[in-house]
């Protein structure tokens, strides 16, 4: 699946593929950018293909790509395409070169399909944020405080997207102006986080989603530049 494309020199593209054997890797296309290049219309944005390669000095060279599934037309709706963006940029930027990620190439590959067929994108992210950091290992511990690792009693819970995880009331104490989550907010968080199959919610209550957010965020030290454009499509 192609996550992103640059220019390289006058005809040639390097595109950031996620690929299914191979994890996250970077390949050039060679005369994509002439009128009559054989790759026209196939290496598109999430465009997923069967890509034929070999090995350059430096790079991989794209020798053939046949189209699998383009997600193109139904992307051309600008929050479906913003959501998208965000989708592409955490898998580039949480995966490491180079490194088999099968669990994840299906999280994506299905997410890219949901987001293109979804009326409401937007609410399609948490989930797949917060499965991401579970398949990545970054999950935030949804049973125990991240701090003191006790259980988290009923009631509320903090975020400490710091510590990467939910606080108790005694160690919010201590790291003050915590954001708080109701019962139904953890409780959400622990449906979100679930397989498919096994109970899982596809929604996020207001306090869920802002906390994927954050700890999205925390892991990735930084917040995605996509997460912008969503922004500023409005509510
Ligand atoms: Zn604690």
């Amino acid at each position: 699946m192609i996550l992103r494309g640059r220019q390289l020199g006058e005809a040639d593209r390097i595109f950031t593929l996620f690929t299914l054997e191979r994890g996250k890797l970077d390949a050039v296309a060679k005369g994509v950018r002439r009128s009559r290049s054989h790759f026209a219309g196939r290496l598109e944005f999430v465009n997923e293909c069967d890509f034929m390669m070999h090995r350059g000095r430096s790079l991989e060279v794209i020798v053939s790509a046949e189209l699998l599934t383009a997600a193109w037309t139904q992307l051309v709706e600008p929050e479906r395409y913003a959501v998208a963006s965000v989708v592409a940029e955490l898998i580039d930027a949480f995966c490491e070169p180079e490194l088999a990620l099968p669990e994840i190439y299906e999280l994506l590959t299905g997410a890219i399909a949901a987001v293109a067929a979804a009326p409401k994108p937007r609410e399609l992210l948490p989930r797949f944020s917060l499965r991401l950091l579970e398949m990545l290992g970054l999950a935030p511990p949804l049973e125990n405080c991240v701090r003191c690792g006790r259980p988290l009693p009923a009631g509320v819970a903090w975020l400490d997207a710091e510590a990467g995880g939910l606080a108790d009331s005694g160690c919010k104490e201590r790291w003050r102006d915590l954001p708080e989550l109701h019962d139904r907010d953890v409780e959400n968080l622990r449906a979100l986080a679930r397989p498919k199959r096994e109970r899982a919610a596809v929604r996020a209550t207001p306090a869920a989603a802002a906390a994927i957010d954050e700890l999205v965020a925390h892991h990735l030290g930084k917040r995605p530049k996509a997460t912008a454009h969503l922004g500023a499509l409005g509510a």
